[in-house]
């Protein structure tokens, strides 16, 4: 009866407009459920004539395609990932080779002592990579299950951790709101984020600049602000920043792998969130997140 009565209206459409109308529909026929197309063309003023194709099979087809596209685009972005991800090892592994190599031949202990630091340096840099790497995964295949987040405690924790750090130290300006509201996330997850962002500020300007950091209450958002007074980012850099290993800086002198803007942005579209940047060449950079609040009461 359903049916029926989308069939009347849309023969009323074609007769009232003299247009023909496409209509695709299910049914369940003797050899099971199978999809049709009616084409219904007006053939007088009050006549109708309609063509019905079975398209059980075309649909079939088109939608094995739709798949072997994406999978061939996934598979696509895993080679391109695995080729990058390769070559980041290269440049160190070849350092600390090199090194290993000339410490069998050196004799001064200062120039030995120089190639092991040097040794050391390239195998934290690659633990890194391998810890960040490690990350891209988890957060492909996170547990859906979310848990209600404490963000004072969370971000005023991570503020006391990172001011310990040498090259943060009391950089940091901190203004977190007492009674923001609550939001159901990953904790460990959304910690790390804004780490990278506090992070990168303090990579990305002077070694003594401020660094603020905000987080406050908005509508039915939290907003959490990293602020750098740093040399920022051209308007052309900016549609790149967020991309898995993408850098300004290609000649690689500054640390850092060009993953954790790409992890952030992950971690709080998981969260439902979005995050945003506006940023000036030589001024600075604000990076903006927005996280949906899930109450608007405050934790205990
Ligand atoms: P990286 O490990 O290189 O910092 P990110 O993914 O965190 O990787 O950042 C990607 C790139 O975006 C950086 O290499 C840098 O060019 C630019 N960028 C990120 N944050 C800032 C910032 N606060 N100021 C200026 N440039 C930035």
């Amino acid at each position: 009866p359903e049916m029926a009565n989308t069939l009347m209206r849309l023969y009323q459409e074609v007769l009232d407009n003299q247009r023909m109308v496409v209509y695709e529909y299910e049914l369940a026929v003797i050899s099971g459920l199978r999809q049709f197309e009616a084409r219904i063309v007006p053939s007088g003023e009050d006549e109708t004539v309609t063509f019905v194709r079975d398209v059980t099979a075309l649909r079939q087809a088109e939608k094995q395609a739709l798949e072997l596209a994406l999978e061939q685009e996934r598979v696509h972005l895993l080679t391109e990932f695995i080729r990058t991800a390769s070559h980041e090892f290269l440049t160190p592994l070849a350092i600390i080779n090199s090194s290993a190599d000339l410490i069998l031949r050196i004799e001064d202990p200062d120039h030995r002592r120089e190639k092991v630091s040097q040794i050391t340096q390239q195998v934290s840099h690659v633990s890194k990579l391998v810890e960040m790497l490690l990350t891209v995964v988890t957060l492909e295949t996170l547990h859906p299950d979310k848990n209600p987040i404490d963000l004072p405690d969370l971000v005023g924790g991570l503020c006391i951790e990172m001011r310990t750090l040498p090259e943060i130290g009391d950089r940091l300006r901190s203004t977190i709101a007492l009674d923001l509201p609550v939001v159901n996330g990953y904790p460990a997850h959304l910690r790390m984020a804004i780490r990278n962002l506090i992070e990168n500020a303090a990579r990305y300007s002077k070694s003594d600049a401020p660094i603020f950091l905000r987080a406050f209450a908005q509508d039915a958002e939290v907003i959490i602000e990293v602020e750098d007074t740093g040399i920022g980012i051209s308007q052309e850099s900016i549609g790149h920043i967020f991309d898995t290993f993408w850098r300004s800086d290609e000649a690689h002198t500054t640390p850092g792998f060009g993953l954790g803007l790409a992890i952030t942005r992950k971690v709080v579209e998981l969260h439902g969130g979005r995050i945003e940047v506006t940023s000036e060449v030589g001024k600075g950079s604000l990076f903006r997140i927005r996280l949906p609040a899930e109450r608007s009461d405050v934790p205990e």
